[in-house]
């Protein structure tokens, strides 16, 4: 399993994501960012961003 903090890229923010692997994370970040941050489209900076910090469990 895999895990992503959103607030390692975005302060303050107290989202978590748990997937079995770096995808499952990113289907989520998107929903997320666009839901909450007003992100409309996941960029290569932010996948790089999100890859960057996410861990395995
Ligand atoms: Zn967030």
């Amino acid at each position: 399993m895999k895990t992503f903090a959103c607030g390692d890229v975005v302060p303050g923010c107290s989202a978590r994501f748990t997937a079995g692997d770096a995808e499952g994370i990113l289907a989520q970040v998107a929903g997320h960012a666009r839901d909450d941050h007003g992100v409309t489209e996941v960029g290569p900076d932010l996948v790089a961003a999100v890859r960057a910090h996410i861990h395995p469990v």
